[in-house]
C-alpha cells in the first residue's frame, strides 16, 4: 500500500488516503516519489475551475523519484533512474496538433495530476515516452518546481521571441526562475507585483529585476513583450499600456478571471494578446540542457506529504517566496 493525498470531491481539501501502489502498464514506468512540487494549477483543479478532471484524483505534475519498475516494453529507462513527471503525461500521436509538432495541444492529451494520477503520492507511474531525466546539479526538492514552474515559463518566454526588455507579471515559482534565464540571455526583465508588496519587489531585485513596482504602475520605458502569471484578467490592458507597437502579452496561466473590456488603442499598433499551453517533449529536452548551463537560485518552501492543503492555501494566498514543494520521501 502507499500513501497519498486524494482529491475526492471538488471544492474539498485532499484527503490522506491508504491506496494500492498502482502497476504500471507495459509501456509505463513505477515511480518511487521523492518530491513533488505544488502548482497554481494544481489549486484551480481542486478549486474546481478547470473542467472534468479524473475523480478521485491524485494531484501533482512536479514530480521527482526513481524508477522502481518498468513495464515490459519499456526501453528508454531502467530501475534506479531519477526522472521528472511533467504535465504532459500522453498524447494522441495522431490528431491535426501531435502530427504538427504540436503535441501541446493534443485533442485528446493526458495530464498529469489531472486526467491521470499524479505525484502527490508514495508512488506514480508514468509513460516513459513522457518522462524526463533531471539534471544531477538539482537535488530532489530543487529540482521539482523546473518540472512545471521552470518549463513551461521558458516556452512562455520562448513565444516571446528574445525581448531586449521584458515584463511579468506576477513574481512566483514560474518567474523567480525564469527571471535568471532571461538575465543570462541579457533580457531586462520589469516585475509587476500586488500593489505595494515590496517584499516580493525586493525578491525580484535580489534576482537580477532592472525595476519592480506595483501592477498599478507603468514601466519607466516601454516593453518589447510582457508575460502574466498571475491568474488576474485585468492585467491583459494593463500589461498591453506598458508594451511597444509589435508587442506581444502572453498568460502563462491555465486560467483567469475575466478578461475587463478595454479600448482598441491598446490592442492598435500590431500589439498581440495570446495564452501559452502546456508543453512539448521537446521544450523539456530542452529546458534541461538549459538549466545545465544556468547557476539557477530556486527559492523552496517545503511541506511535508501530509500538508498539501496547507502549500495549496499559502500559493492562494501568495505567502509564499517561490515555490512550494512536498517531501514525500527522502532520496
Ligand atoms: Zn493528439
Ligand atoms: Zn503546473
Amino acid at each position: 500500500m502507499m500513501r497519498a493525498m486524494v482529491l475526492e470531491q471538488v471544492k474539498h481539501p485532499l484527503v490522506l488516503r491508504d491506496l494500492p501502489i498502482p502497476t504500471p502498464a507495459p509501456d509505463e514506468v513505477l515511480i518511487h516519489t521523492h518530491t513533488c512540487g505544488v502548482c497554481r494549477t494544481d489549486l484551480h483543479i481542486v478549486d474546481g475551475e478547470l473542467p472534468d478532471p479524473k475523480l478521485p484524483l491524485i494531484p501533482g505534475h512536479q514530480v521527482v523519484g526513481l524508477i522502481e519498475k518498468v513495464g515490459e516494453k519499456v526501453t528508454k529507462h531502467r530501475v534506479g533512474d531519477r526522472v521528472g513527471v511533467p504535465w504532459l503525461g500522453n498524447t494522441c500521436h495522431a490528431c491535426e496538433f501531435c502530427t504538427s509538432q504540436r503535441e501541446n495541444l493534443c485533442d485528446r492529451a493526458l495530464f498529469t495530476g489531472y486526467m491521470r494520477d499524479g505525484g502527490y503520492a508514495d508512488y506514480c507511474t508514468a509513460h516513459e515516452d513522457f518522462v524526463l531525466s533531471v539534471p544531477s546539479e538539482f537535488d530532489d526538492l530543487h529540482a521539482a518546481p523546473l518540472l512545471c514552474a521552470g518549463l513551461v515559463g521558458y516556452r512562455a518566454f520562448r513565444l516571446t521571441g528574445g525581448p531586449k526588455r521584458v515584463g511579468f507579471y506576477g513574481f512566483g515559482s514560474s518567474a523567480h526562475l525564469l527571471i535568471q534565464i532571461a538575465r543570462v540571455m541579457n533580457t531586462d526583465v520589469y516585475v509587476f507585483t500586488r500593489p505595494g508588496d515590496k517584499k516580493t519587489q525586493a525578491f525580484a531585485y535580489s534576482l537580477g529585476a532592472k525595476w519592480a513596482s506595483g501592477s498599478d504602475e507603468l514601466p519607466p520605458v516601454a516593453l518589447d513583450a510582457a508575460l502574466i502569471f498571475a491568474p488576474v484578467g485585468a492585467l491583459y490592458p494593463q500589461a498591453l499600456k506598458a508594451i511597444k507597437k509589435g508587442g506581444k502579452v502572453i498568460s502563462a496561466g491555465i486560467h483567469m478571471t475575466p478578461i475587463p473590456s478595454f479600448s482598441y488603442d491598446l490592442l492598435w499598433g500590431e500589439r498581440s494578446m495570446s495564452s501559452v499551453a502546456n508543453l512539448t517533449r521537446q521544450d523539456g529536452l530542452d529546458f534541461m540542457k538549459v538549466v545545465k548551463t544556468v547557476p539557477l537560485k530556486i527559492a523552496v518552501t517545503s511541506f511535508s506529504h501530509e500538508e498539501a492543503n496547507e502549500a495549496l492555501t499559502a500559493i492562494r494566498n501568495g505567502s509564499l517566496e517561490g515555490s512550494a514543494v512536498l517531501q514525500i520521501n527522502r532520496g
